[in-house]
Formats: C-alpha cells, sequence, structure tokens
C-alpha cells in the first residue's frame, strides 16, 4: 500500500486559496470525499468540495461572495471570481465551491434525511457521516491525506465498503444502496460481501427515495465505463423497487455489446439517451416511454430514447427513399445514431439477424451519401414554400399542403427537382 504520509494531491488554485484562507482565519478546512477518491485515481474530479471547523456564518464572513445553499446543514457555495479578459475587469465569471462544516448527522427517521444535523469540531466526525471508506477521505497541503477508515487500501483492492456498519447505514439512508452500484459502475469495483448482504436486507426502502434521485444514480450508472454492472441491481435485489416495470428488462445487453466491442469505456456512447435505449432495447415504445416517464427523465431524452427504442429492430431497406422517409421524425443527428445504434447490435450474436450488419452497413454509407451531397430530406428543405403557391395564384388552404407534399415527395425520389423551376413548371403550369 502507498504511504499515506507521502501521498501528495495537486488542488486547484481556487481550492488552494479557500483553504488557505481558512487556515489563516484559524480554522481547519479540508477538500473532502469524491474529488479525493478520483484524485487518487487519476479520475478528472466533478467537482471539489470542501469541509471546514468554520461555522457557516464563520465561512460567509471570510469570503465576500457566497450562497446559503443549505445553510441548515452547514452547506455554503463560496464564489470566486476569475477574470475573462485581461483588459475588461467587468468580463469575469464566478465559480462556486461547496463549503460545509464538518457535521454530525442526527437520527434519520424517514430512511432518507437526517431529522437534524449537528456541527461538530472533528474532521473525524464529518468523514464517519460518509457513505463509503473511498469517499470518506479529505487532504490538504498541510495534514496531507486524511484516511480514518481506511479508504486508501479499499481504493487499492477495488472495493466499495460502508463506513461503519453497513446495516445501520443503509437503514439511515437508502439512497446509498444504489449509490454502491453506481459507484462500482463508474470504479469499475466489487461491493465487499457484507456490505452486499446489507444491501439485499434495504432494497426495499428504495421506495422511500424520489425517483429524481433515483434517477440521477442510474443514469449515472448507465453512463459509465461499466454499464453492465446495471445487473448488480437484480442481484442485489434492487431492481424490482427502481421504478414500475423495471425489473423485466433484461440486464444482460450492456455485457453483450460489451463483449462485442471491446467494452464501453471504447465506445462512443456516453449520451443519456443512447443509454437508456439500449437499456429499453425490445420493449415496447410505450412502455419504454412510461419507464423513463417514471423516472422523471426530462422530455428530449425521452423523446430521443423512444425514438430508438422504437426503430432499432425495424429493418431499414438499402434505398434512398426508404431511408429519407424514416429520417422524417428526427434530425439528420439522431438518425445517424440509430444506424451506429443497429451497428452495435448487428455486431453481437443474439441480435446479428434482427439487425443484419451488411444490410446496415449498406444503409450507413447510402445514409452518408445522402448528407454529403447534402440532398433534401425534410419539408423544410423544399425549395418551394407555402407563401410561393399562394404568391403564384393558390388559395390558401389544404390544398396548398397537399401540393407541398406532392412536390417533397417528389424531391425525396430525386433530389435534382428541387427547383422553383422545375417543381412550378410540373405541378403548377402543368394542368
Ligand atoms: P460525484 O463524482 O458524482 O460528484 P461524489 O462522491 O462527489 O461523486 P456527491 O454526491 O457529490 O458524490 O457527494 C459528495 C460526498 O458527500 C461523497 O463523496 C460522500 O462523502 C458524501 N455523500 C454524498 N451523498 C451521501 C449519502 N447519501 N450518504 C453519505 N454520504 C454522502
Ligand atoms: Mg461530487
Amino acid at each position: 500500500m502507498k504511504d499515506k504520509g507521502s501521498i501528495r494531491i495537486e488542488l486547484p488554485e481556487d481550492v488552494r486559496y479557500i483553504i488557505g484562507a481558512f487556515e489563516e482565519a484559524g480554522f481547519e478546512a479540508f477538500a473532502v470525499g469524491g474529488c479525493i477518491r478520483d484524485s487518487l485515481l487519476s479520475r478528472k474530479p466533478e467537482d471539489w468540495d470542501i469541509t471546514t471547523s468554520a461555522r457557516p456564518e464563520e465561512i460567509k464572513s471570510i469570503f465576500g461572495r457566497t450562497v446559503d445553499t443549505g445553510i441548515k446543514h452547514g452547506t455554503v457555495t463560496v464564489l470566486i471570481k476569475h477574470s475573462l479578459s485581461e483588459f475588461n475587469p467587468d468580463k469575469y465569471e464566478l465559480r462556486p465551491y461547496e463549503v460545509t462544516t464538518y457535521r454530525v448527522d442526527g437520527e434519520y427517521k424517514d430512511g432518507r434525511h437526517p431529522e437534524k444535523v449537528s456541527f461538530s469540531p472533528s474532521l473525524k466526525e464529518d468523514l464517519r457521516r460518509r457513505d463509503f471508506t473511498v469517499n470518506a477521505m479529505a487532504y490538504n497541503d498541510t495534514k496531507g491525506l486524511v484516511d480514518e477508515f481506511d479508504g486508501l487500501s479499499d481504493m487499492e483492492a477495488g472495493i466499495i465498503r460502508c463506513v461503519g456498519d453497513p446495516d445501520e447505514r443503509f437503514s439511515e439512508d437508502a439512497l446509498r444502496i444504489l449509490r454502491a452500484v453506481r459507484f462500482e459502475a463508474q470504479l469499475g469495483f466489487g461491493i465487499e460481501e457484507q456490505t452486499a448482504g446489507a444491501i439485499r436486507g434495504h432494497a426495499a426502502n428504495l421506495s422511500l427515495v424520489s425517483k429524481e434521485r433515483i434517477q440521477a444514480e442510474l443514469s449515472k450508472l448507465i453512463c459509465s465505463s461499466h454499464p453492465e454492472r446495471v445487473a448488480e441491481l437484480w442481484r442485489l435485489c434492487m431492481a424490482e423497487h427502481i421504478c414500475g416495470g423495471f425489473s423485466e428488462l433484461s440486464p444482460e445487453i450492456f455485457a453483450e455489446l460489451s463483449e462485442a466491442s471491446g467494452g464501453f469505456s471504447e465506445l462512443p456512447l456516453r449520451d443519456k439517451y443512447k443509454r437508456y435505449a439500449i437499456l429499453l432495447s425490445g420493449q415496447e415504445p410505450s412502455r419504454a416511454q412510461s419507464i423513463l416517464r417514471e423516472l422523471r427523465l426530462d422530455n428530449d431524452t425521452i423523446a430521443k430514447a423512444v425514438f430508438l427504442v422504437k426503430e432499432l429492430f425495424v429493418p431499414i431497406k438499402s434505398d434512398s427513399y426508404d431511408i429519407k422517409l424514416r429520417m422524417q421524425p428526427v434530425t439528420r443527428e439522431l438518425f445517424s445514431e440509430l444506424i451506429g445504434l443497429k451497428e452495435l447490435f448487428a455486431g453481437t450474436k443474439q441480435y446479428k439477424e434482427l439487425c443484419g450488419l451488411e444490410d446496415i452497413k449498406s444503409v450507413r454509407s447510402i445514409f452518408e451519401r445522402i448528407v454529403r451531397r447534402d440532398e433534401p430530406v425534410y419539408l423544410k428543405e423544399l425549395i418551394v414554400k407555402g407563401s410561393d403557391l399562394i404568391k403564384a395564384g393558390m388559395e390558401p388552404g389544404e390544398e396548398v399542403g397537399s401540393l407541398l407534399r406532392l412536390m417533397h415527395d417528389d424531391v425525396l425520389r430525386h433530389p435534382e427537382h428541387n427547383s422553383i423551376l422545375f417543381l412550378f413548371s410540373r405541378y403548377l403550369y402543368n394542368g
């Protein structure tokens, strides 16, 4: 194991500045939690959280710009100014850092939130309330790494383990059981046995957790480098408590795709909607939609994912006109993603026949030709507009729309027909 004393973490300038300001004022302050875990694993931290012995009022008096984010729980956001132009002092941005007073969580009554929190003078107490040992380390340049619960050795062994008694920790807050699997997937770790046993025992308590929180963790899980670990939700009895119909999905799909393509970290498929489309592949589109809605996903993600689910196993003919018809409900970009997803599935043993790799390769090349030649695809790309037809003497109404659709269909078959001269002479001045 690495010698803890010799560990150095390169803190960002702002974080060093914030910690320095606390120390100058006579307080302790450390970067803590996920940012320390990620730095030790050479991963880029999402954000840098700071924990301090200073009370919220004291935090606010040390820094000029602050926001009371969760002042009752001791969290204040400190805003640090960054100039964006050497010449114009008015051009700057404020970068936010969450600073939280060392705290001890009181009793948990609803399986999710502590009844009350109290502040503590002790960093160790603050680390003890954190969920997993790998998330319970703190660091500053003065004291070095503070690792009271052997997070470093668990990290080196690739283990997710609760701080303290897992049964107790999961009965305090059921979201932690889902976080365990999320970290497993993000870090490629395994869940320690006693922790895994306690997860099974508390799985039903997921019903106490809001769907928004469940979705946030589930999204991070399936967008990680190891989405195949979603199968853990079934192994650890959580699947039936995620949302209605979730347990009937097939968790194996990620493993199958990953095997066929050499691992998910290799695939440019990080977008949430694509990962949800994979998870929901083979479902009725209406079922897919209701699952995504229940999980409170945003409308854009739902629309894109449902389109992919709906079209994934419906063959596309290797024919330019057919491809353009199939493109109608979506953008070129999303259609390209559909082809990519079909290619991915066609590469697996299980779905070879459903998609047909050869066919989809030829669809891809025709699609790319359409894009390269900038061929008109959508009605709005038709050179003739409704106003042109009215100017040419047509009465506004149904017929204008019908004629535009007729012209559009012609242009889909023959892109070279997309000229005013041609379309007018064929459809307007030709009887
Ligand atoms: P991410 O990379 O997603 O930001 P993170 O570990 O930083 O991961 P956050 O949700 O940002 O996770 O929380 C920051 C820290 O707060 C965690 O590392 C952990 O120490 C603590 N924490 C967060 N949620 C919980 C929880 N439900 N129970 C106990 N401790 C928690
Ligand atoms: Mg974080």
